[in-house]
């Protein structure tokens, strides 16, 4: 099986000012695109050779799963973005402010998790197995799916997510890119 990557449902530039279209052409184009190719080359002939991402990040280790895993997320964390602002259904509210308080004290939590990684990660919104929504971090390419949890969200604070447009300041990157969530998108990963 041949992996690609997908194509964005949205131009390069419309995400803008929030994030460029230099950094969708640098993350999405390459970055993203590198981790892709990896795979592929690494697949083949390999007992994953036929195997859809999902799977190979559940049994790979190594270098097989940091490429699936991060083909995974990237393809996740683009989808989960839309340059037309998304009211958050109902559902998805109840849930949030059951399992925070609010979804202002949510924001805050998932912004100060996001923040607080060391390093290379990913911060997610996961639903667990009793259908709590909890906040999880990753490191490098790591992935709740391993974990038995149910992502739904995932920011990528690899500094490459956002070094052109703000260099280190990650939480300037966090805050605008909370606008360009699609919480639809979220609230449909709940079924
Ligand atoms: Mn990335």
């Amino acid at each position: 099986m041949i992996h690609s990557v997908p194509e964005l449902p949205y131009g390069h530039d419309a995400l803008a000012p929030a994030i460029s279209a230099e950094t969708i052409e640098f993350h999405y184009g390459k970055h993203f695109q590198t981790y892709v190719d990896n795979l592929n080359k690494m697949v083949e002939g390999s007992p994953y050779e036929d195997m859809e991402i999902e799977e190979i990040v559940m049994k790979a280790g190594g270098a097989v799963f940091n490429n699936a895993a991060q083909a995974w997320n990237h393809d996740f964390y683009f989808r989960t973005l839309t340059p037309v602002p998304v009211q958050m259904p109902e559902l998805l509210e109840e849930k949030l402010t059951k399992a925070f308080g609010s979804v202002a004290d949510f924001k805050s939590e998932f912004i100060k998790a996001a923040a607080t990684i060391f390093g290379s990660g990913w911060a997610w919104l996961c639903e667990d197995k009793e259908e709590s929504l909890v906040i999880v971090k990753t490191q490098n390419a790591d992935n709740p799916l391993t974990q038995g949890l149910k992502p739904l969200l995932t920011v990528d604070v690899w500094e490459h997510a956002y070094y052109i447009d703000y260099r280190n300041r990650r939480a300037a990157y966090l805050e605008a890119i909370w606008n360009l969530i699609d919480w639809e998108k979220v609230a449909g990963r709940l079924v």
